[in-house]
Parts: C-alpha cells; sequence; structure tokens
C-alpha cells in the first residue's frame, strides 16, 4: 500500500491474544475503512504480536507519546469478514471472556504467525474444457495449451506440478479459469463407483421434514430435526445441502466428535462428487487447517464440515446450518472461551438471517423446550428410513437376581452365545476403560488413588500400569501394598479390559474387538477397527460411549449395556439426561436392517422410570417428566446459570477469592441468585484445589447484567495465586 501524503494518521484498534478485555490502540500512517479485520504485527511490550484490526478511529484515551506505531499491516491476504467480526464480539459479550483472546483463538494457528504462506488451490477441467480442441487456441497461447493438454491426463493439477509445466503457469490458469475451462479445487476429486451415486427414495416422514426445511430458504428458522435412531437424517442433510448448494449457497455442518467426521464426510463425497468439501477438526495439521479454512473463506468449498470450532469459519455465501447430534457434551469447550457451538451456530443463523437445523434422536432439553415454547420449529422422523427396520425391544435384567459372574450375567451371555451360533454381530457397551477402576489391598483397604488429584488410579493390565483419567499420572502396578506391605491387592469392578478378557474365557472362538480411547490412541486406529467390524471380522464389539454414536452395523442384532446405573443418583442435575440419551444411542446400533435387535441392559434398578421410558423409546415422555422436574426444582432451561471456577494450590486461597467474588456479586443485587462457595465434584486435579460459585437468575437479561459488572470487578482484584474463569450456560459441574 503506497503512503499518501495527505491522509492523516489515524489510529487503529487492535485486538491482540492477551488475557484483557479491551483493545489496544496503534498509530498507523495510513488505515482504510477496508483495512478492518486485517492482520497486524504490533508491538507489545518487548514483544511484536499478531493482532486483527477492529476498529479505525481518530482519537485515543491514552496521550499521544504513549502511543506506539504500527508494524505492518498484512494487505496481501483478505480481512476477516465482518459478519464473522460481529459473531465474534457477540461471543465475547455473551461469554464475558477478552475479546482479543477470543477473535485470536478461532483462528487457524498458521494465520495467526507472522509469515504465511498461502495455501495455492490446484486445478482441474470443467465440461466445457474437456470439449476445447486445442488446435483452436491462439498459436501464442503455448503455456495454455500446454496447461490444458496436462489436464486432460490427470484429474486434478496440483500448484505443484502446474509450476513444473511452465512458470508462467499460474497467469495462463487464470485466464482458463475466467474462459471457465478450469475451476480451482482444493484437493483431487475421490473416486467413487458409479453405483454409490444412486439417490434413495425419501420415506413419508422425511418429505415432509425436507419440504418444511426448504419452504423459507432465506429467512431465519432453528428447526429441530427430531429423528428416532436409524430414521435416515443423514439423508434429510443431504437432501438440504443439495438444495442449498443448487441455490449458490454454501453449508455449514458440524458434527460432535472428529471420529464421526469420517463416516459423514465419505457420506456427503459420495453423494456429491462434484461439490467442494473440506473439513476442520483438530486431527488436521496447521496447514491443512489453513487451506481448508481458506478455501472456506474464498468460498471455492461448498461444504464446511467440522467439529466444534468449525462454527466460527467464514463463509461468504453461507446459507445453512445443520448441527448433527445437536445434544451432544462435546459441543461445548471446557476450557478458555467456553462456548457451546450449537448455541453459537443459532446466533449465528440468526445474525445472517439463514435456517438452522438440529438434529438428534435424544434433544438437549432447553431444545426441546424451545420448541414446546414456540421459539423452535419441530419435525420429527418416527419411522426407521429402511423398510422393515424396526427399533430393538429393550429387556432389562435385574442384576440383583442375575448376579453377574465378573461383569456379566447368565441371560446376557446366552444371548451372546446365541448370536454367535447364527453368525451375528453384538456389541456390548461398558462406559470405563481400562481393565479395573480401582486396585484394592484386601488386608488394610487401601485403595489405588491419585496423588495428585482426588480420583482413583485405575489399573491398565496389558499396560501394567495405575493411569489416572484425570491428570494423566501413571503408576507402577505394586507388587505389595504400599501401605501394609501384603500381596493381597484385588482389582475391583470392571473396565472394557477385563470384560474383553472374561468374554474370551467364556467364548474362546469368538472374535472380540475393544473399541475405547485405549485402543484407537493411534492415528488412523479407530477407522480401521471399525472396517473390521464392518467387514465381518469380528463377533463381539467391547466399546465405550466412542461406539455408541453414530456408528452403524448391519449385522449387529445385540446390544449389552453393563452397569449403567452410576448416573441415576449423580449430583450432576443433567446425568439422567446424559444416560438416557446415551442409552437410546447405543440401543440404537441394533438391529438397523431386516433382523429385529435385541438390547439387554443390566442393572440393580429395572423399575427405574429411566429404564421403562427407554423400554418404550420414549423420549417425549421421558424429557417431559424431566422437564416438569426442572421446572419444579427451578434448574435449567427454567432458569439462566453461570458458573465460576477457581483454582489453587491450596484450598483456603480458592475459598477466600470465591467468599469474596460472592459477596461483590451480592452487592449488585436485582434478581439474580448468588449460591455460597462449593468445592467441586473433582475437589483436585494434578494438584490443583477447586472450587466454584454458581449464580443464576429467571431473567437472562438480569444474569448478564451482573455478569458484565462483575468480571469487571473481579478482574481488578487481581487475585495471581488463584485461576478462576467463567463459564456462562455450564454442562458440566
Ligand atoms: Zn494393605
Ligand atoms: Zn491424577
Amino acid at each position: 500500500m503506497p503512503m499518501s501524503a495527505h491522509s492523516p494518521a489515524a489510529i487503529v484498534r487492535v485486538a491482540l491474544d492477551v488475557p484483557l478485555d479491551r483493545l489496544f490502540d496503534y498509530i498507523a500512517p495510513v488505515a482504510l475503512p477496508t483495512d478492518i479485520g486485517r492482520r497486524v504485527q504490533v508491538p507489545f511490550g518487548t514483544r511484536q504480536l499478531v493482532g486483527v484490526i477492529l476498529q479505525i478511529t481518530d482519537h485515543s484515551d491514552l496521550p499521544s507519546h504513549r502511543l506506539k506505531s504500527v508494524g505492518a499491516i498484512d494487505r496481501e491476504t483478505p480481512p476477516l469478514p465482518g459478519d464473522l467480526l460481529t459473531l465474534l464480539a457477540f461471543c465475547a459479550r455473551y461469554y464475558h471472556h477478552p475479546v482479543g483472546e477470543v477473535v485470536l483463538g478461532v483462528l487457524p494457528t498458521s494465520w495467526r504467525q507472522s509469515h504465511v504462506t498461502v495455501a495455492r488451490p490446484g486445478y482441474r477441467l470443467t465440461a466445457a474444457g474437456r470439449a476445447v480442441a486445442l488446435d483452436t487456441l491462439p498459436t501464442n497461447a503455448t503455456v495454455q495449451r500446454q496447461v490444458l493438454q496436462k489436464l486432460q491426463t490427470v484429474e486434478w493439477l496440483s500448484p505443484a506440478h502446474s509450476r513444473e509445466i511452465s512458470p508462467h503457469a499460474a497467469a495462463a490458469l487464470k485466464v482458463l479459469v475466467r474462459r471457465s475451462w478450469v475451476v480451482p479445487c482444493m484437493a483431487p476429486p475421490p473416486h467413487l463407483p458409479a453405483a454409490s451415486l444412486a439417490v434413495p427414495l425419501l420415506n413419508a416422514d422425511q418429505q415432509q421434514a425436507v419440504a418444511a426445511m426448504l419452504a423459507k430458504p432465506a429467512v431465519f428458522a432453528p428447526w429441530l430435526l427430531h429423528g428416532i435412531t436409524g430414521s435416515g437424517k443423514t439423508e434429510v442433510y443431504l437432501r438440504l445441502i443439495d438444495a442449498v448448494v443448487a441455490n449458490g449457497g454454501q453449508v455449514l455442518v458440524l458434527a460432535p466428535e472428529i471420529n464421526l467426521t469420517p463416516q459423514l464426510e465419505s457420506r456427503f463425497r459420495h453423494r456429491f462428487p462434484q461439490l467442494t468439501l473440506v473439513t476442520l477438526h483438530s486431527a488436521l495439521t496447521d496447514s491443512e487447517r489453513l487451506r481448508a479454512w481458506q478455501a472456506a473463506r474464498d468460498g471455492d468449498a461448498d461444504i464446511v464440515l467440522g467439529t466444534r470450532l468449525a462454527v466460527f469459519t467464514p463463509m461468504p455465501r453461507l446459507q445453512h446450518i445443520i448441527v448433527d447430534e445437536e445434544h451432544d457434551a462435546s459441543y461445548k469447550q471446557q476450557e478458555g472461551l467456553r462456548y457451546s457451538a450449537r448455541d453459537v451456530a443459532v446466533f449465528r443463523a440468526k445474525q445472517q438471517n439463514i435456517p438452522v437445523v438440529l438434529g438428534s434422536a435424544t434433544p438437549s432439553l432447553e431444545s426441546y423446550h424451545n420448541t414446546l415454547t414456540g421459539r423452535y420449529q419441530r419435525v420429527t422422523l418416527g419411522t426407521r428410513a429402511v423398510t422393515n427396520a424396526h427399533l430393538p425391544d429393550v429387556h432389562l435384567i435385574d442384576s440383583r437376581r442375575y448376579r453377574p459372574d465378573h461383569g456379566l450375567s447368565a441371560p446376557l451371555l446366552a444371548a451372546l452365545g446365541a448370536r454367535l451360533a447364527r453368525g451375528e454381530q453384538s456389541l456390548l457397551f461398558l462406559n470405563r476403560r481400562g481393565y479395573a477402576p480401582v486396585l484394592m489391598c484386601r488386608v488394610c483397604g487401601w485403595l489405588s488413588t491419585c496423588s495428585r488429584c482426588s480420583g482413583r488410579l485405575v489399573l491398565h493390565l496389558r499396560q501394567q500400569a495405575l493411569c489416572c483419567h484425570h491428570c494423566g499420572h501413571e503408576a507402577h502396578v505394586p507388587a505389595v501394598c504400599p501401605d501394609c506391605g501384603k500381596g493381597d491387592l484385588v482389582a475391583v469392578g470392571h473396565g472394557t479390559q477385563r470384560i474383553e478378557e472374561r468374554l474370551a474365557e467364556h467364548f474362546p472362538a469368538a472374535r472380540i474387538l475393544r473399541i475405547d480411547r485405549d485402543s484407537t490412541r493411534r492415528k488412523h486406529a479407530m477407522g480401521e477397527l471399525l472396517a473390521r467390524a464392518h467387514r465381518q471380522e469380528v463377533d463381539i464389539l467391547v466399546g465405550t460411549q466412542m461406539l455408541a454414536k453414530g456408528h452403524d452395523f448391519d449385522n449387529l442384532t445385540l446390544v449389552g449395556v453393563i452397569d449403567p446405573d452410576g448416573a441415576l443418583y449423580s449430583a450432576d442435575f443433567r446425568a439422567a439426561e446424559r444416560l438416557f440419551a446415551q442409552l437410546m444411542q447405543v440401543a440404537g446400533r441394533a438391529g438397523r436392517r431386516e433382523i429385529r435387535g435385541e438390547v439387554l441392559i443390566q442393572t440393580a434398578f429395572p423399575g427405574h422410570p429411566l429404564y421403562l421410558a427407554l423400554r418404550r423409546h420414549d423420549y417425549t415422555a421421558f424429557a417431559e417428566a424431566l422437564l416438569a422436574e426442572r421446572e419444579q426444582t427451578g434448574f435449567p432451561p427454567f432458569c439462566h446459570q453461570a458458573l465460576l471456577r477457581a483454582e489453587a494450590h491450596q484450598r483456603d486461597k480458592v475459598l477466600d477469592f470465591l467468599m469474596v467474588a460472592a459477596d461483590t456479586a451480592r452487592c449488585f443485587g436485582g434478581p439474580v441468585t448468588v449460591y455460597d462457595p462449593v468445592v467441586a465434584t473433582m475437589q483436585r486435579i494434578a494438584g490443583k484445589e477447586r472450587a466454584q460459585l454458581l449464580v443464576q437468575s429467571d431473567s437472562r437479561r438480569a444474569l448478564h447484567a451482573l455478569l458484565g459488572r462483575w468480571m469487571v470487578a473481579l478482574r481488578a482484584l487481581n487475585s495471581r495465586r488463584v485461576r478462576w474463569s467463567l463459564d456462562v450456560d455450564p454442562l458440566e459441574w
């Protein structure tokens, strides 16, 4: 940018990745309105930081001698678009989080670094380009001819390949793009069998859902797509995507977990080989992530599929947002900016005036409640999409009557044996990895506890280690009791490894596969294990909640659930909601095809209303009972909450800080309840004592007014020994 002699110097206000809730003023020799959203390098203390220009003004509250000058303003790369900046400003306000950390925190790491190599796309031929006769090109268009020639032999020309053809290839490609013979695309088109392009027919429920949701394409409309497991929600998403992209739009699709994205990705790619799809999740390298993000920002990508952070992807032609498995707790970030990607998605849709679809078999009570109050519209898919596929029969095994032998009861073993005899697959679900949840001394009662946390050390026999699932601490398995020195140590309870071992003893000929965080640690391991199950190389799958979500196995007819009772009497008021969702999900794995599936739940409380609702597959009755309970007790969604979390090495310090915080909040008054500080459920993690303070109100506005003033006051306390953070709409306690 040439410096103009007569433009007066301006003040740019810059967002920086520092924990202070303000912008920083710098002098810029020239600043244009189009510089808002641009990357800038600035001196900060003794460091040079990369920030983003959010405002341009002609005055600063700082005296002019204290103002420093900006380093370089990056005018090579496009600025962050205004709608994204608005969204980020909203998040900073709503979650009461420093604006600079919000803005810089959602950007790809490589974008934030000062030296960025911009990823260039590759190219492919269009149908028109394929039809061009090379001898009709002007004689001097040598490079264009060479490029076209090359493209006729390859499906995709990578940036490196085009440079090999000629140093002028980039210029030639620009001309070819302008003539619509070539289009930029980020990756080679995948090879697809022709048969996969067949589009399945929709059943009546699906047709109605698609028609309803496409009726008003260009206005804000939040939809809850409530579809039982196996009802074909994904097919509905595909129809929506098809319609939106045909209309020139981009679609943002959020999935809760990285393990679920490959499955969705391959389905999307098979259906839309002609479209550009990028994925955004934490397993990508920095440069992969930057490339995908740029393709979205530049409008090259038609579909963006990603996990929660992808909700902040700039998309100039965004016309539709889909949030799959909207109830899933992993949409909530549990550190730093503690946002809910689902809630941000709804706000973004509102801001851009577009529809948003929240899909689930077991909607969150918040979303379901929003359909009752008319804030969201609901469409229901009540039948399974595959003809003759029925919901599985759910049976409860009373574990007081049928005492489980090492975790497995006789009826469950008999059912497994029957599946093995028929050559069908079974799945055992147990939400506890490792061999046993604790090691105990039979003489003195010593328990394996973590020295740094208030949790137990889990026995992992295969690794010969005691592991803390909270802080990652690992210790050797002691040969004798560390307390009394006797050798009578026993493993108490069951984890996935132990169940796997017991199954092998009962069914020596069965092929058993365990899927949990330990067995899938290696990159691509999850995909490889699932592929074995799909190839029928597995008879019994044993796994944690990783297996409960989204994965379909055609030949799986039995699901066994071991010990789910813990959540029934948890102190967390959301535990029952989560357990119900999880069991509905895992039950949904059984009988996706013509053979009717069976679900066996081993429980000591077979009369509990949660299990009775599960037997009837009755989400609605269960949700309404829970809502009635929440309304009576004044829990969300009937109130709004925020949790101030604090931690320090000494418990006194944490509680003192929270007492002061509580007193401060009470001084502000208003219709907000300020509770007393309490220690956290996990009192100590990695040597830090943890406690928290809940504030809640019936009025969101009143709550947020208090939070705003409160944060200013707490930041001014400058309590260095205590680390604290605010969690607005907390999900976990
Ligand atoms: Zn002992
Ligand atoms: Zn620990």
